[in-house]
């Protein structure tokens, strides 16, 4: 138990700055009490993992008490600090104080809105385990509400999220969120394809991974992109509402806004009287302390602190909080033996290196001047995460969790904790509900027929809305259920205009009946390797080689009607068309292979 001769070291905060000083003072003559507001230390970096339901709220998170229990000279406090009082070294708690001999503070940051703290119930951000299960519940309801909504565009709206922040986290969460989509659930849902959803990375500078070097956050990009992720550059957000963002004029119907675009120290920070930067850090000497008072250290996210070497500022990570407080304890206990403080070596960060995980098998890393990417970024980036968390318990969850999900795509932790009502506008009837989608009773049997008889050579075009840049190039489309499928659409305008803007145009023209369809779809892009084997064995069938399938467009029809346009107009008479129907079906029946007489995509 507590022993008053010897120096009273407060500890507040019990992330990973604050777990660091203690287990640095574990063998001082000291007497350590380690207080926080929460009963648990929480791995942040992995907080997006339980947003996005691929670990459950306890694999990233151990007691505080738990992780401390054999430090001796340690004790927990569950309680909230409200403030310090520096000059009678005073540490207030709701209903009273404490006094300690030494100080450490390590409180952490929270969101930061810019002067726009009303967006933060519209849009959550990520810092603690409950922010994390709010975001699951928001992500996974919106897939629900899209499943029984009757309005158009409130169902896109409820399938588009907008992610505002580039960095690491913004990041992290946007591939996560496409991931589940594309990936993890579209056989579970029957009246929405969730491969459809929109996810939109908002950053307001001219790269992603802003701390990183330019080609990691490119690199970022490029692998964003290719998953289906809408990156917008350069687009900082004005405004945000419930049912969508501003971008400067531009407004973007969305149902769900998640914030990862920036920090603010811990509110403690002020209540020292002492200068603090504009994110409300507190401004600490070389050895971390407190201007006037060598007592009280300010480590971790809540201090604005410079390397010793290099004069750099150190990041706000795990790596910057650990140090520090390690640098703290270590420090403290140089004191109790007798150090003079005037002789304290000043705080050095060594920088460790930096990670951001994509997807699945794909992450970016930057060790010093060295980056890399893709599966051996993620190994790393896996490797160091596990041995990273506290507790062998986490440590065997988590590889066990991964390994499932990797094997089976799968993200089992989808629990929908809490409120569980759905948002939407317009409930389908019950009628439908029961029965398929409207587009496949819009289209008429004729325009399905069209497209199941694409050997005969259909010229489509598939442009995104809006982008004049039609592609000259006809390909050919396999029909399954609701979507037309494309390979290989040959110009690389038209693929990179898709990833951009999933909505589009297709134009099926029918040479032989001189009619021209238009189908309104959503499209997505999928890399060959997806499971769309009915439309590679479609493909392969029809004589292309598989390998130089390297791309597959799916695009699942919303609407369609007759073209009415002389663009279409073959100029054959109605007996021509029939003799060129009776004459492909000859062909047919003989087995023999049938001219693409209208189409360009030479597959
Ligand atoms: C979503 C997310 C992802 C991240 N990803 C990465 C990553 O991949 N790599 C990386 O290196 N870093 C990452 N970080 C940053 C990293 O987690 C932080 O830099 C680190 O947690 C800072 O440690 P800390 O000890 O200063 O604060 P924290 O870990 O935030 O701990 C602060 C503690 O103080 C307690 N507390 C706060 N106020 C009070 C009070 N008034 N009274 C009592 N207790 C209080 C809190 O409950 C908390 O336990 C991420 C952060 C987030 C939010």
């Amino acid at each position: 138990m507590t022993s008053p001769s010897r120096p009273r070291v407060y500890i507040v905060g019990g992330g990973f700055a604050g777990l660091a000083a203690a287990k640095a003072l574990a063998a001082s003559a000291v007497e350590v009490t380690v207080v926080d507001r929460r009963n648990h230390h929480v791995f942040q970096p992995l907080l997006y993992q339980v947003a996005t339901a691929a670990l459950a709220p306890s694999d990233i998170a151990s007691p505080i008490r738990t992780v401390l229990r054999r430090h001796k000279n340690t004790q927990v406090a569950l309680a909230e600090i409200t403030g310090v009082d520096l000059a009678q070294h005073r540490l207030i708690v709701p209903d009273g104080h404490v006094i300690y001999d030494y100080l450490i503070l390590a409180a952490g940051a929270t969101h930061a809105y810019f002067g726009h703290d009303d967006w933060a119930p519209i849009a959550p951000g990520l810092k603690s385990l409950e922010d994390a299960t709010a975001l699951r519940r928001r992500i996974l309801l919106a897939f629900e509400s899209a499943e029984y909504e009757g309005d158009e565009e409130a169902r896109r709206a409820a399938l588009t999220f907008g992610i505002v922040g580039g960095g690491p986290t913004g990041v992290e969460l946007a591939g996560a969120i496409k991931e589940i989509a594309g990936q993890t659930i579209p056989r579970d849902y029957r009246h929405i394809d969730t491969r459809t959803t929109r996810v939109i990375l908002f950053e307001a500078g001219e790269r992603l991974l802003p701390p990183f070097a330019p080609a990691v956050g490119a690199r970022a990009q490029r692998d964003l992109e290719r998953m289906g992720v809408e990156v917008r550059l350069n687009s900082a957000v004005t405004g945000i509402r419930p049912d969508g963002i501003h971008i400067a004029s531009q407004f973007i119907p969305m149902r769900n806004v998640f914030w990862a675009a920036g920090v603010q120290a811990s509110s403690l920070g002020r209540s020292l009287g002492v200068p603090l930067d504009r994110a409300g850090r507190v401004i600490v000497g070389p050895d971390l302390t407190v201007p006037g008072h060598p007592e009280v250290f300010v480590v971790g996210d809540m201090a604005a602190a410079r390397s010793a070497d290099s004069g750099k500022p150190v990041p706000g990570v795990a790596q910057g909080g650990i140090q520090m407080g390690r640098y703290a304890g270590e420090t403290i206990a140089g004191d109790v033996r007798g150090q003079s403080r005037a002789v304290r070596q000043p705080f050095v960060y060594r920088d460790r290196g930096s990670m951001a995980v994509i997807g699945k098998a794909k992450a970016v890393a930057q060790l010093g001047r060295w980056h890399f990417g893709g599966f051996p970024a993620w190994l790393l980036w896996g490797g160091i995460h596990i041995i990273s968390l506290v507790g062998y318990r986490n440590r065997m969850l988590v590889s066990l969790n991964w390994l499932w999900n990797w094997l089976l795509n799968s993200r089992d932790a989808r629990l929908i904790a809490g409120d569980a009502r759905l948002d939407i506008q317009e409930p389908r009837s019950a009628e439908f509900i029961v029965a398929d989608p409207p587009a496949r009773f819009m289209l008429t049997a004729d325009m399905k027929r069209v497209v199941e008889e694409q050997r005969l050579g259909f010229v489509a075009t598939v442009c995104p809305d809006g982008t004049p840049n039609l592609s000259p190039k006809g390909t050919t489309a396999v029909w399954d259920d609701n979507h037309l499928i494309f390979a290989n659409i040959r110009s690389p305008g038209t693929m990179a205009n898709l990833r951009r803007n999933p909505h589009v145009e297709v134009n099926v023209v029918d040479p032989f009946l001189r009619k021209g369809y238009r189908f309104k779809g959503v499209a997505s892009v999928l890399e060959s390797g997806t499971p769309y084997e009915r439309a590679l064995d479609f493909y392969k069938a029809r004589g292309s080689r598989a390998n130089a399938i390297r791309e597959i467009v799916m695009v699942r029809v919303e609407s369609a009607h007759a073209i009415d346009s002389p663009a279409y107009d073959f100029g054959l008479t109605d007996d021509q068309v029939r003799a060129r129907w009776e004459e492909h079906f000859a062909s047919l029946r003989a087995g023999k292979t049938v001219a693409n007489t209208a189409t360009s995509d030479g597959q």
